[in-house]
């Protein structure tokens, strides 16, 4: 066997290998599993980029490569959303860029930062691919813990110099996943002005701007005032449109940073079909927020109906605001022994420390199944013997 080379060490033990093994065995008794795991839209894609999508692949002019900034139309429809929906200015030219979904771009981006001996910034728990590309690239972790007591925001003040001094990235994502939780526009304002006096690349996960079930909507951080000097913004289609198979997103912000992502994509990849970036724009513009309404309205009423299970249940969670998420603190703390055990029972959920040492004890339920899916799942759990819950 050929070595592999020493960065793969670098690569965290893939947690979901043991569970799904237990998932196929448990199916293949003839168990139907409910999924409340893996974040993925189980309703229909927004019709207006399924039309347009149809219509794009009959032309054969989109059957060539694509252009490797991303399409035109698609930049400038993001821009008048971005305008109309944030009051932010982008210039779809030097200021956007189209990007395989936002998991590609992050990682990339990461390329085109860290070398040997730099910092990253890291929520955790967090989305993985900010942890597994740094260290890839030969980058070191610092984890910024977040706790519920702090509504899951990191305390900035509390990285030490010498480590900041060292950072060349800062990961912020809100709405978060995993915990749900949101942020303020104060909050994005701090972090902005932090990493500025420090020489730091803010970079702004939005894959869930979108998707604020209470509230105010969320925030771009390109809505504080001069956060281009500083700033990154991956925003995704995948989720707010219910796209996640056809890989569209985008970066938006400083333009360095996005001049350099862009290089990284060229010599990497050669971009995204254009029938599907096409299609991107007839979503953003065709009165992409009734969507986003009928969509938050759905995932508000099956959390509700999720919490009103855990109520029967005695089970004490805090429902979420925004994402399609919720975060839920493990009886006894064992997430992964929750997690497994809710398995036998037929129940998917991710346990916690899959995104990081600070989700230890809690894990993730996806508000991707029907309200009866939801009932038939906290019906299994009211089934356990012992209850793990204390009433
Ligand atoms: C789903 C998700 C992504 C990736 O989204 P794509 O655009 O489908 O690649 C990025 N960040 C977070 C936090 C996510 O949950």
């Amino acid at each position: 066997m050929v070595k592999l080379a020493r960065r793969m060490d670098t690569l965290p033990p893939y947690l979901f290998a043991a569970l799904d093994e237990r998932r196929r065995a448990i199916e293949a008794r003839g168990v139907e599993v409910i999924s409340l795991g893996i974040g993925d839209p189980d309703l229909p894609s927004i019709p207006s980029a399924i039309e347009a999508v149809q219509r794009e692949a009959a032309r054969a002019e989109n059957h060539r490569y694509p252009r490797y900034d991303g399409l035109p139309a698609f930049r400038e429809a993001l821009s008048a959303h971005y305008a109309r929906r944030f009051g932010v200015t982008l210039d779809p030219e030097r200021e956007t860029l189209t990007v395989i979904g936002s998991k590609e771009g992050l990682a990339h981006l990461i390329w085109a930062y860290v070398e040997p001996g730099d910092v990253v910034l890291s929520p955790d728990p967090s989305y993985p691919v900010y942890a597994a590309h740094t260290g890839l690239a030969g980058g070191e972790v610092y984890s910024l813990p977040l706790r519920a007591e702090r509504g899951f925001l990191p305390d900035l003040d509390s990285i030490p110099e010498n480590v900041a001094d060292r950072a060349k990235l800062l990961f912020l994502n809100y709405p978060n996943n995993p915990t749900g939780a949101t942020c303020d526009l104060d909050f994005l304002r701090d972090a902005v002005e932090w990493c500025r006096c420090r020489g730091i690349l803010l970079v702004h996960d939005a894959a869930y701007v979108e998707m604020t079930l209470e509230g105010e909507p969320a925030h771009s951080v390109l809505e504080v005032d001069g956060a281009k000097d500083v700033a990154i913004e991956f925003y995704s289609l995948s989720k707010p449109f219910n796209m996640t198979g056809w890989r569209l997103g985008a970066a938006v912000g400083n333009a360095q940073a996005i001049a350099a992502l862009g290089r990284i994509k060229n010599n990497t990849d050669s971009g995204q079909w254009h029938a599907i970036q096409y299609a991107g724009a007839a979503a953003l513009n065709n009165g992409p927020e009734a969507f986003f309404a009928e969509m938050n309205g759905i995932y508000r009423s099956r959390r509700d109906r999720l919490s009103a299970g855990f109520d029967r249940l005695g089970w004490e969670v805090e429902p979420p605001k925004a994402t399609f998420y919720v975060w839920a603190p493990v009886p006894g703390g064992d997430d992964r022994a929750f997690a497994a055990r809710l398995l036998d029972a037929g129940v998917v959920v991710v346990p916690g420390s899959g995104y990081g040492e600070h989700g230890k004890g809690y894990v993730r339920l996806c508000l991707t199944v029907s309200e009866r899916d939801i009932d038939r799942a906290i019906e299994r759990i009211a089934a356990l013997t012992p209850s793990p819950f204390a009433r």
